[in-house]
């Protein structure tokens, strides 16, 4: 089977290997629709483990199960997460799934043709895909899943102001579920066409990164927001977020610079008014089981945030277009495709 390694975002190796058999409580699942994640092109998060085989946005179909693998038989529609928690440890106990100090097996990458899952993914990661949803929807299981736990932690509710900055992938699934709460939403890019997304995922008001965007927030809006959602790692954009929020307000920084940057935090200001700084870091289990209800409901249409669909030949160009941003929302790698110049 073909599997791709990458080294870094321009350096992606396709490589022929045998394709795995599964032993007892694995099974083999054949990739159909795995996206690329902004978090895959973070080098300073994903070198330190290169070369390695990127994708955990999957759906994928079962194909052959190891001896003792119950619930699931060839055939099956799948999405499956990267990991599992525990359930037991001390923060798994207390809800704080993502800092689960038992994870033990991650799903290998699926951007491969083919994926052997491990007993741990088979017994408590693996869902079925409603009938009613695409392998290419299930994708957003996972992304959707991040959102929705760093909503309910930020405790945002109807007619908040929300404001999101940065407007990629998980920005605009941002901007879809808190006008799904029936949060007022403003969001800020410095891409045009970005701003144009947010618009048509329900955005009531959109402003250039490159505005005085606290200022034209307060003229619209008639205050600062109460939650502000940042979701991309220019530095800039994390100054804007300090000057966005409300008094009583919430930050949730779900993206953030790289560890080599220097951020001065305004901690007298935010004292005084009572500013909350939250981080949002991966989802749990509770919150995959609401992605996929929202998903299957058609409470969060995903589909029109589907730009490119690439064979696995072309995943150089699908993390290029991701890394420049600026034509590509989601790329989509369909590994059992062929690729469009042969
Ligand atoms: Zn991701
Ligand atoms: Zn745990």
């Amino acid at each position: 089977m073909k599997v791709s390694y990458w080294y870094n975002n321009r350096d992606i190796r396709i490589e022929e290997v045998p394709t795995p058999a599964p032993g007892p409580g694995e099974m083999l699942v054949k990739v159909i629709s795995c996206g690329i994640c902004g978090s895959d092109i973070v080098e300073w998060y994903r070198l330190p483990r290169a070369p390695l085989v990127q994708g955990h946005e999957v759906g994928a179909e079962v194909v052959a199960v190891g001896g003792s693998v119950k619930g699931f038989k060839p055939g099956d529609r799948v999405f499956i997460a990267p990991k599992v928690p525990c359930g037991k440890c001390f923060y798994c106990v207390r809800g704080h799934f993502p800092q689960c100090t038992e994870v033990k097996e991650r799903l290998p990458g699926g951007f491969a043709e083919y994926i052997l899952v491990p007993p741990a993914l088979v017994e408590n990661g693996t869902y079925l895909l409603p009938e009613t949803v695409t392998y290419d929807q299930g994708t957003f299981i996972e992304p959707l899943a991040c959102v929705v736990r760093a909503q309910r932690l930020a405790g945002i509710k109807k007619e908040d102001s929300v404001m999101v900055i940065g407007c990629g992938m998980a920005g605009l699934l941002h901007v879809k579920l808190a006008k799904a709460k029936g949060c007022n939403v403003t969001a800020v890019d410095v891409n045009r066409t970005k701003l144009d997304y947010a618009t048509r995922s329900g955005a009531d008001l959109v402003i250039d990164a490159a505005d005085d965007v606290a200022g034209r927030l307060i003229a619209e809006t008639g205050k600062k927001a109460d939650v502000v959602l940042l979701c991309t790692a220019a530095q800039q954009a994390l100054e804007q977020t300090w000057k966005c929020v409300d008094k009583g307000g919430v930050i949730v920084l779900f993206a953030v610079p790289g560890p080599d940057k220097n951020v001065v935090v305004p901690v007298n200001d935010f004292w005084m008014k009572e500013i909350t700084i939250l981080t949002s870091y991966y989802c749990g289990p509770p919150d995959i089981a609401e992605a996929m209800r929202l998903i299957e409901s058609g409470d969060i249409v995903v589909d029109d945030l589907i730009t490119h669909r690439l064979a696995l030949d072309d995943i150089a160009q699908g993390f290029r277009l991701v890394s420049d941003g600026r034509e590509s929302v989601k790329v989509i790698i369909k590994p059992h495709d062929r690729s469009a110049d042969g």
